[in-house]
């Protein structure tokens, strides 16, 4: 079988190492909510590399917040509302309403960027699953 890019891993939430494994369980917006797996169900990497690893994906998660907001509110400009003193409360509901609405999707995407692109020592192997190495 021919493995995936690292592209499509990234998008699919694939464990950086096997790239088969979900870094994820439970859906995306899902009532439950999603958590991250403590290892891969498939190479058996330990996702979370070092204690409080997984703050530094908070620090990317505001990235991508921040970017979020701004494209927000010049879409929001673009679309037809002007930007006055009587429009701001309804350009800060519509760029919270934006901020709800992807915070599943920075939580799932800056750890997954975390782990594909910021975590030296840590590329895809293949054929690890059959070795169980950790
Ligand atoms: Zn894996």
């Amino acid at each position: 079988m021919k493995p995936i890019s690292k592209i499509q891993a990234v998008v699919e939430c694939k464990c950086p190492r096997c790239r088969k494994g979900q870094i994820f369980s439970g859906k995306l917006y899902a009532f439950k909510g999603q958590t991250t797996n403590e290892y891969c169900p498939v190479c058996n990497l330990r996702f979370e590399r070092e204690p409080g690893f997984f703050y530094v994906a908070m620090f990317i998660s505001y990235a991508m917040n921040v970017a979020e907001m701004i494209t927000i509110a010049v879409a929001t400009y673009i679309l037809g509302l002007e930007l006055t003193y009587e429009n701001l409360w309804i350009f800060v509901a519509i760029i919270m309403v934006g901020v709800f609405l992807f915070a599943p999707l920075n939580y799932r995407y800056s750890r997954v960027f975390l782990l594909h692109w910021l975590t030296p020592g840590l590329g895809y192997v293949p054929g690890v699953e059959t070795a169980k190495v950790n």
